[in-house]
């Protein structure tokens, strides 16, 4: 009898289900066992000889873009969080990338995956998800995918995975091997093994957080530099916290955003730079004529503000190291990014922004 003692218990251990998520956590952490680290190319400029440029490879991941790295960062913050279990029906928001990675991870845990996208998402990237064993739920008003995802979620008593608000504490910014302390790892024995600048798109904001944390964890001075396409609303909130919304979304997949999401922490980032969408293009297509390499357009972005700070570098009598990423495989783009009569169609001119890269890469000149 209790009575004397005053205490109210209220249990809800349960062994199975302990079980079944301490499994699943041996899954996550098997598969990333598995796994190879991603290369980072040293990338040979000829016109900034004293500039080392690299990429760090994010496509070979088994979904193909940096996305793997968050999709099994918020699955393992679900399941240490107690949030997910056996059978949780697990529900996210997503234009495309995010939710290739999650229906992996989800189908390698055995349990339901719904991604909430626009309508006007690509066939080729609903295929892909669909592929992975993820279901698709199709809205019209892009800007309703977060409650969508959200009311499923709860109908279902399942999970929103929710990744623009939980992809800069779902990744352990001190290391565990995540994008940064890799990229530093493999920077150890090279000249410049310290970069003056690292720079990065910003879709959840993410990435830009464990980068720009990580530098300050370890004492360095390198500098972030965040890129942002047209349309994106995450300039605004860069200029001035606590604004930003724009009513068009971004026309570069995977980055620029129509809210500055949670995510994004500008306290980090010490630059931001907005480029034309044309030029993200061009870059992408100037990348791949220059190294062979087949990037997304997220990646022609920040190679095109790389090559303006290696130019003004240079211009700055400096020398040191440059990095950014390759964030995910082209090939998904065939039909689009890289077909010249969709490009024409968008109504994008890529001639300019190809003289200027041509002239900075032989020249170490930027043009304008
Ligand atoms: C998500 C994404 C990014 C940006 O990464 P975040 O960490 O979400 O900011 C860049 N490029 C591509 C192709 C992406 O899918």
């Amino acid at each position: 009898m209790g009575l004397m003692s005053g205490l109210v218990e209220v249990d809800q251990s349960g062994h199975a289900e302990r079980a079944w998520v301490i499994e699943a956590i041996r899954k996550l952490k098997a598969d990333q066992t598995r796994s190879a680290d991603t290369h980072l190319h040293a990338v040979p400029v000829p016109g900034l000889p004293d500039v080392d440029l690299y990429l760090k490879d994010e496509s070979t991941h088994p979904t193909g873009s940096l996305k793997h790295r968050l999709g099994r960062s918020l699955f393992l913050y679900g399941l240490c969080s107690g949030l997910i279990s056996e059978g949780t029906h697990v529900v996210e928001a997503s234009s495309g990338s995010t939710a290739v990675s999650e229906a992996f991870f989800a189908r390698l845990l055995g349990l339901p995956f719904t991604a909430v996208m626009a309508t006007t998402t690509s066939p080729t990237k609903i295929a892909l998800i669909e592929r992975e064993g993820g279901r698709c739920v199709l809205v019209e008003d892009p800007a309703s995918v977060y409650d969508v995802a959200r009311d499923l979620a709860e109908q279902a008593r399942g999970h929103y995975l929710d990744q623009f608000t939980y992809a800069e504490r779902a990744t352990d910014w001190r290391g565990n091997n995540n994008i940064a302390e890799s990229i530093f790892e493999q920077l150890a024995m090279e000249r410049f093994p310290t970069p003056e600048w690292v720079v990065v798109g910003a879709g959840t904001g993410g990435t830009s957080a464990t980068l720009g944390r990580y530098v300050r964890w370890r004492g360095l001075t390198t500098r972030l530099c965040v890129v942002d396409p047209e349309n994106s609303a995450f300039l605004a909130a860069f200029r001035d916290p606590g604004c930003g919304e724009t009513t068009c979304g971004s026309r570069i997949e995977g980055i620029g955003r129509p809210r500055a999401e949670p995510s994004f922490l500008p306290d980090v980032v010490d630059r931001l730079v907005r480029v034309p969408d044309a030029a993200s293009v061009a870059a992408a297509h100037f990348l791949r004529s220059r190294t062979g390499a087949l990037a997304g357009p997220s990646t022609g972005t920040a190679i095109y503000a790389a090559t303006k700070l290696g130019c003004d570098m240079r211009v700055a009598g400096q020398s040191g190291s440059i990095v950014t990423l390759l964030c995910d495989d082209g090939v998904r783009y065939l039909d689009t990014y890289f077909s010249d009569d969709w490009v024409a169609e968008q109504g994008w001119d890529l001639g300019p922004y190809l003289a200027v890269l041509s002239h900075a890469w032989d020249h170490g000149v930027w043009m304008g």
